[in-house]
């Protein structure tokens, strides 16, 4: 899958990403209310000498859901194993996996919604009972045998809860929601991680960023890094607002933080669609994204701005969204279906 967009969900600087990921709370910045249920946990399941229970994480990609499983297993003083949901085909895949593991690891599991059933089943018994059911042989000779696995904790991290199956969410200790992140907090990010690059961010040029951010702490790093180029390049003492302003205007981001795609999936629903309301696979289709990736990357902040609404027939584009564009708003523009009555009139 091809993702051109300036906020694409893939990590295209493993290394600096890493570098600048918390390592312990006292680092991790808002999500406060989760923090503080997560330090109880931790410390009442170590008083005990137990592992802590299971977890699930949700929430918009570059929220923190990997640096919160990262952070636990650190406090914890535990080893991490990581993997994803698609990259665990068969359930055998799953069996070594688990074989493998040692007593008290934690296991990270990145979109876990997208586990296969057959998968799921063989998750169930090991989450419940630290047992692996195994199927040996074929057809009527088939057994199946018990083999203890060693305890461990589940963390499973998803961008939709709710496609999770509810016998496997169920199975979760306790499930977090990770919120956006307000401007005070990506500022609060930006300047510790500007500290750790080794420049100077002007007050007012963290602000800029944090407003152009999405609410995403993956985003903001990743904007920080353009601006510090800029910066470099023009052999600039700090970066400034300005500096801000033509870095993001030459990356077409703006004010809000929409990015081309942001504006092309507006237009497509103004424009081709009269404003809506128009299905996930037709706005797809119309401008060649991925439809896991509109719902999940795109879809969530134009809804938090409030430029789009989801009604059962589909997006819709609202007055803010015309606003936005410069486009203007004509009362009617949203198609209504004629009603019934209308009809027999
Ligand atoms: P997710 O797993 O939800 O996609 P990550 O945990 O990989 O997100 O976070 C992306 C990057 O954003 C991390 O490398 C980290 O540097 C930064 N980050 C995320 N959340 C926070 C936070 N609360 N405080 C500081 N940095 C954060």
């Amino acid at each position: 899958m091809e993702r051109n967009s300036a906020i694409e969900t893939i990590v295209e600087d493993p290394v600096l990403e890493t570098s600048l990921r918390p390592t312990s709370f006292a680092q991790y910045i808002g999500q406060e209310k989760i923090i503080q249920n997560l330090e109880v946990l931790i410390q009442a399941a170590k008083e005990r000498e137990e592992t802590i229970d299971h977890l699930l994480f949700y929430g918009a990609p570059g929220l923190g859901k990997t640096s919160l499983a990262f952070i636990i297993a650190h406090e914890m003083n535990v080893n991490i194993k990581v993997t994803s949901g698609p990259a665990i085909e068969r359930p055998g895949d799953l069996a070594a996996i688990l074989t493998n593991l040692q007593e008290n690891d934690i296991l990270f599991i990145d979109e876990i919604h997208r586990l296969s059933r057959s998968v799921e089943e063989v998750l169930y018994p090991s989450m419940e009972d630290f047992k692996l059911d195994i199927i040996i042989g074929k057809g009527p000779s088939a057994r199946s045998i018990r083999l203890d696995i060693p305890h461990f904790t589940l963390i499973g991290a998803t961008t939709k809860a709710g496609m999770l199956s509810s016998p496997l969410r169920d199975r979760f200790g306790y499930v977090a929601k990770l919120a956006f992140y307000t401007h005070e907090e990506l500022m609060e990010i930006l300047h510790h991680s500007a500290q750790k690059l080794n420049f100077k961010l002007d007050k007012n040029a963290a602000l800029e960023l944090a407003k152009r951010s999405r609410g995403t702490p993956r985003i903001t790093l990743r904007l920080l890094k353009r601006v510090r180029d800029w910066v470099q390049v023009k052999k600039a003492p700090s970066a400034t607002k300005e500096i801000v302003d033509e870095t993001l205007l030459a990356l077409g981001i703006d004010h809000l933080g929409l990015d081309d795609t942001d504006k092309k999936l507006l237009h497509m629903i103004i424009d081709k669609f009269a404003g809506g309301p128009v299905g996930l696979d037709t706005m797809a289709a119309s401008t060649s994204e991925d439809p896991n990736t509109i719902e999940d990357v795109f879809e969530p902040y134009l809804l938090q701005l409030g430029l789009i609404e989801r009604t059962p027939r589909g997006r819709v584009a609202t007055v803010n969204a015309y606003k936005h564009l410069n486009i203007p708003y004509k009362e009617k523009t949203i198609a209504s279906q004629p009603s019934l009555f209308e009809n027999i009139k």
